[in-house]
């Protein structure tokens, strides 16, 4: 409050004021939003100026896409959503990438965007970067809402934060119109307008006679199998995940993101031996895990099915927070609707002494696949090729992240992510974040970003040169912020590999082939990162440990193969020219 003096020099009291700024950042901190990864611009650079000035970390990147793909796996990490801010339509539509993205995985996320006037944008009249960024987000994303006056910015960002986290978690998009902002109202006003919410995920307990039913099933198996998914990583029962599986004695296997829920090392574990177990399975419990592309729909060979249409013959019992997942590919036996913690317990619950244990032909027969298959893997990442190939070079990550189990890993591209995913052992819970369900390019160096900021860990990102290059420009953020960064791109000179020819004869090379030995490492460099350009298994341990070491931004240019890598990776059947060469 500030005295000034009327007219009639009689001291009176001035409100004191707020305004729309202040109120979103208030919000958010209000509900332990602390981080904005972002972009600044027209109409939200003060918006960034004051959340820094506000106490917030503000992390700007080169690209929304980049930005938002941070804020989603940030939203993974912590179980609260990530915010991504950006400018208006331009900046708005790169970021929508990573909101379609984050729904598409369940990641809890929120995109705030300046926007501009309505009365203009109504009227098509040409404002500033016009767009009707509501209606277009909309089908993109779980929900979205724009806020007109800032009496209403508490609501619209309790409303937001619940959409993102409750139920199944996703992408939520906030509309701020640039007025918004430099609206003004009675701080105390303000302050009661704001809204902490309450039980922002609130649990959802298993009715009890689908519990049951779920029992009898898995207690009737011969051939029980549990499969992880990154709902189940994200729910973050990994207690109770273990009993079930440690009291069972249920053999499981970890969908990608679900890698380390339990040690890829387990002895239960059937990763090893996941084309054996998939089609031979008599029951097959689900945990946060959905029958779609990434496990053929539930059916064909994969699943011991004819055809590929054909089904398999197992039951499946479901866990899953959305009800509307069942039967979304093959018939759900016994649906178990809930959160998986809640799902979880109520299963131990029901597992007692005289709960028989796991048919020990079944476990013999996966324990006897997984040796021979990891004893022909051990044989293989021995080799010594010259040039490297993937495994010679992923045998060193295999052995780095074994030594620091606490470091996060993030992954992507086509061979590169196929061969990272099956040689290098994950031991920790939510330390493992990839390309997810789209099978997407360009999470790289955002996910990066996020995973250094939200873990505090040093993080190692396995890149193909392909999908290096989609977010390559953030090293300048990493080398920024000064991020424990260590980026492994295993460079094979193109998209698949290297090696491919013009087919038309000219002088271009082919689509898929990039400029030959690019010194990737030089790119670190020349923001003041640590570059290394590997060539044999030990230069690249060497950079690896000095890495960690240091926890300076590094990049590693780990020279393999041109040949090496095969046609999309382990999705050759995806591509629609298999079909005709068939
Ligand atoms: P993956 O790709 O690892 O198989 P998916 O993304 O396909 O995993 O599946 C994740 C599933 O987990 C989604 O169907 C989602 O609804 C569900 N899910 C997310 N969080 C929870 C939770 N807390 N409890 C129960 N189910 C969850």
């Amino acid at each position: 409050m500030s005295a000034v003096l009327s007219p009639v020099q009689e001291p009176v009291e001035e409100a004191a004021m707020t305004d729309g700024f202040h109120l979103v950042l208030d919000a958010l901190k209000l509900n332990g939003i602390h981080h904005i990864y972002g972009l600044p611009g027209i109409p939200i650079t003060d918006l960034t100026r004051m959340a820094q000035a506000e106490g917030l970390r503000v992390f700007s990147f080169r690209h929304e896409q980049n930005a938002g793909n941070a804020a989603a796996i940030a939203g993974f990490l912590t179980g609260k959503p990530g915010v991504c801010l950006t400018v208006s339509a331009p900046g708005f539509l790169n970021g929508l990438t990573a909101l379609a993205n984050a729904t598409t995985n369940c990641f809890p996320m929120i995109l705030i965007s300046g926007s501009s006037e309505r009365e203009i944008v109504d009227l098509q009249q040409g404002d500033y970067e016009e767009m009707d960024q509501l209606a277009i987000a909309k089908p993109l994303c779980k929900a979205a809402f724009r806020v007109l006056h800032a009496e209403d910015i508490g609501v619209g960002i309790a409303r937001a934060i619940r959409a993102a986290v409750s139920g199944r978690p996703g992408g939520v998009y906030l509309d701020l119109p640039a007025k918004l902002f430099s609206q003004t109202m009675d701080a105390e006003a303000g302050r009661r307008s704001l809204i902490e919410v309450v039980d922002p995920a609130p649990r959802q307990i298993p009715a009890p006679d689908a519990v049951a039913r779920a029992l009898d099933l898995l207690k009737g198996a011969k051939k029980p199998l549990i499969l992880l998914g990154k709902g189940a990583a994200y729910a973050r029962a990994d207690e109770s995940i273990r009993a079930l599986v440690e009291r069972t004695g249920i053999p499981y296997l970890p969908m990608s993101m679900a890698k380390g829920l339990l040690p890829d090392t387990h002895e239960l574990c059937a990763s090893a031996a996941r084309s054996y177990v998939l089609p031979e399975a008599d029951v097959v419990l689900l945990i946060g895990a959905r029958l779609n592309w990434l496990l053929s729909h539930g059916k064909g060979k994969t699943w011991g099915g004819k055809s590929h249409k054909d089904w398999g013959g197992q039951k499946f019992i479901q866990i899953d927070i959305s009800p509307t997942e069942m039967d979304s590919n093959v018939r759900i036996d016994a649906p178990l609707v809930g959160d998986v913690g809640s799902c979880v317990d109520a299963l131990l619950g029901g597992i007692g002494k005289d709960w028989p244990a796991a048919p020990s032909d079944w476990v013999q027969a996966i324990t006897e696949r997984k040796s021979k298959n990891i004893a022909k893997m051990a044989e293989t990442l021995a080799k010594d090729p010259k040039p490297m190939n993937f495994h010679s070079a992923l045998n060193v990550v295999r052995d780095i992240v074994k030594a620091n189990p606490e470091a996060m890993l993030v992954n992507e591209g086509a061979n590169a992510l196929d061969f990272t995913r099956s040689i290098v052992d994950m031991y920790k819970p939510r330390k493992r974040v990839d390309v997810g369900t789209w099978g997407v390019m360009g999470i790289g160096m955002g996910f990066a970003v996020a995973a250094a900021v939200e873990s505090g860990q040093p993080v190692i990102a396995v890149e193909g040169d392909s999908a290096f290059g989609f977010s390559g420009m953030e090293l300048e953020t990493i080398c920024r912020y000064n991020l424990p960064v260590c980026v492994v791109i295993l460079n094979n000179n193109g998209v698949y590999r290297g090696t491919d020819k013009n087919q038309g004869g000219g002088s271009d090379v082919a689509p898929t082939v990039f400029v030959k030995d690019a010194r990737y490492e030089m790119l670190m460099q020349a923001f003041g990162g640590v570059g290394v350009y590997a060539t044999t298994p030990a230069e690249l341990r060497q950079g690896l440990e000095q890495a960690l070491r240091s926890r300076k931004p590094t990049l590693i240019n780990a020279i393999i193969d041109e040949t090496a890598g095969t046609e999309s990776g382990r999705i050759t059947s995806l591509n629609p020219a298999a079909a005709l060469k068939k």
